[in-house]
């Protein structure tokens, strides 16, 4: 298919910030995409080549894509022009397509090039290796560059930059694909499904293009493809734990580590993280030791890593494994930061699912593959009924250097890829309804005054908003960091600095600077009050007024395995609102 029809696609698709809009040029699209190139297509509008959890990068850096330009431009002095260009727009795309022209004008373009020749040339930067990788990812960009249109250049130059930011949800995708090849949008919920087992978009659309619904219906799950992370709600206090539950259920520790899906074939271990990230180069103790441990052959199997201090067996804050963040010296890491992994729960077994069991039977049977030893465990569970049951489990837990309890339906499925009721997280700050810990997107900065010039000392953050796509202002915040704290976030927003506002970006306040909505922090905060500036959960409550937090405040952590997409959510904002009102209004009656 030629390459101008998903350039075309794109410019429409900048222009316009409505879900409804997007979705009707995703829907023109698939319909014209050829079912052997849609998996392609899907990768490229969301800026990738691969799935995520296959971790293909690009990452090429803009002083070489300069030099690709005017290599292709063959201008005098190019790189100079394309530096103007770029400083004028702030968008090197879009310098590209203006110098190009000027070549343009003057050749006649007898080529044009199609997405697969896009898609390989890409596919084969991101893999180059070795001696003059430099040199050879010029000759290949150039190359494209070349046999390009100016607005297909941009394109090219917005994916290969990293750049290429449409604002498209994986919902809105879903939604355009049920639409074009089921003329049914309702039949969304059964993609959800296929993509939550497979957390794999494109897969996903060249099997409903070329199988329709009874193929997505048959979607399996592979072993070393990630499942999409059931969880959990949150509730402020045992009762509401209780109306919840009903009678009996489980409780189990939720310790403070990081999440890993692991994936094991005999002795092969992929690690994966909350937000699907290939991990397993940051454990080398996990894949070393845990297959000894299992008595299965294929597995896909749920626990929280947790640093231990070893001399006493205590659980350590989720700080202390961050260490392993590091791509060098991870085995002075391994021996430094030793951890314990405690398995939770069970999603695969010998060629089979097992989401479709019940929890007491996945727990069972997790029972059953694991041998414990000092490194693996299950996460300690009892099954229990009362208020003072679960109080004395939350302080045992809490005792135990862990951050609330898990309570579990006994009778209900893994429900991949969805927050529900059917586990329910309580932590002990939700127990003080002033407060609760809400992880938020950093969407905009404010510069610091005396000790921060020059830095940020204050920042804008927003919620998800799920039914509109979008993320939408909650509050600014600018207590609770560190200088240390400031530096990290400065240094892991250099490269997110945006020049326009992100059309997913919902908010009336302006920032000094906006930011790719990506990265998410750990707010506390003492109340959630009506706001007639921020845009959380705008019109739910009251007409034309928001939600927004009362002084808060910055926890320390920065929640560097989580994606914006996973950030807390209006729904769950509203609740906490809710929550908040009822206490105020029962403490009243008292
Ligand atoms: P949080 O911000 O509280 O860590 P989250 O958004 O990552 O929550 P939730 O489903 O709300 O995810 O809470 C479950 C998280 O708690 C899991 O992602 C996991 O990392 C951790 N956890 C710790 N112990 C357990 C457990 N026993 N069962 C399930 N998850 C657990």
């Amino acid at each position: 298919m030629e390459f101008s029809i998903l350039a075309d696609a794109f410019s429409k698709m900048e222009l316009t910030t409505k879900r409804l809009e997007l979705t009707q040029y995703l829907v023109e699209l698939f319909k014209k995409t050829p079912h052997d190139v849609i998996s392609r297509t899907v990768y490229l509008l969301q800026g990738k080549l691969r799935p995520d959890f296959e971790g293909v990068e690009l990452g090429v850096a803009e002083k070489l894509a300069i030099r690709a330009i005017a290599k292709s431009a063959g201008l005098d002095n190019a790189e100079k022009k394309i530096e103007e260009e770029y400083r004028k727009s702030g968008d090197l795309g879009h310098a590209a397509s203006k110098i190009l022209e000027q070549k343009k004008q003057t050749t006649f373009i007898v080529e044009y090039i199609t997405i697969e020749r896009v898609y390989e040339n890409l596919y084969t930067i991101a893999k180059l290796e070795g001696s003059k990788t430099q040199d050879r990812k010029i000759k290949y960009i150039s190359g494209l560059l070349n046999d390009a249109s100016p607005v297909e250049a941009k394109f090219i130059l917005k994916i290969l930059l990293g750049t290429l930011r449409l604002g498209i949800a994986e919902n809105t995708v879903m939604d355009a694909l049920a639409i074009a090849f089921t003329d049914n949008k309702e039949n969304r919920k059964v993609l959800e499904h296929a993509y939550n087992v497979s957390s794999d978009l494109g897969k996903v659309a060249e099997t409903i293009a070329k199988k329709g619904l009874a193929g997505i219906e048959e979607f399996k799950i592979n072993l070393f493809n990630p499942i999409r992370p059931m969880l959990a709600d949150r509730v402020k206090s045992e009762e509401e734990a209780i109306e919840k539950l009903g009678i009996k259920f489980a409780a189990e520790y939720k310790l403070d580590g990081e999440r890993v899906q692991l994936h094991i074939e005999g002795d092969k271990v992929v690690l994966f993280s909350r937000s699907l990230e290939n991990i397993t180069s940051y454990y080398p103790d996990i894949v070393e030791k845990i297959p000894k441990t299992i008595l299965a052959q294929k597995v896909i199997l749920e626990a929280e890593a947790v640093a231990i201090n070893e001399n006493t067996g205590e659980f350590l804050p989720f700080q202390e494994l961050m260490h392993r963040r590091r791509k060098y010296e991870i085995e002075k890491a391994v021996l430094q930061y030793p951890i314990t992994v405690n398995f939770f729960d069970v999603l695969y077994y010998d060629g089979k699912s097992c989401l479709e069991l019940e929890y007491k039977e996945r727990r069972s049977l997790l029972e059953k593959i694991i041998k414990e030893d000092d490194f693996a465990k299950y996460v300690p569970m009892s099954y229990i009924s009362n208020q003072n049951e679960i109080e004395e489990f939350l302080e045992n837990s809490i005792n135990s250097g862990c951050e609330g309890v898990m309570l579990k339906m006994l009778d209900k499925p893994y429900h991949a890829g969805a927050r529900g009721s059917f586990w329910l997280k309580l932590k002990r700050e939700y127990r003080n309804e002033l407060g609760d810990s809400l992880d938020l997107v950093v969407i905009g900065a404010f510069f610091g005054k005396g000790r921060r010039t020059g830095k940020y000392g204050t920042f804008l953050l927003a919620s998800c908003d799920y039914d509109t796509d979008t993320f939408t202002s909650i509050c600014k915040v600018g207590t609770g960091f560190k200088d240390e704290d400031l530096d990290q976030i400065y240094q892991i927003l250099s490269n997110k600095v945006t020049i326009k506002k992100n059309p997913r970006i919902d908010s009336k306040m302006e920032a000094d600077v906006w930011f790719e909505p990506e990265l998410v922090i750990e707010i506390v905060a003492s109340e959630i009050t009506l706001s007639p500036i921020h845009m959380a959960a705008r019109n739910k409550i009251r007409k034309d007024t928001g939600l927004a937090l009362r002084f808060p405040k910055f926890t320390g952590k920065i929640r560097l395995e989580k994606d914006a997409d996973d950030a807390s959510t209006n729904e769950e904002v509203l609740t906490l609102f809710k929550g908040q009102k009822k206490v105020a209004h029962d403490r009243n009656l008292m």
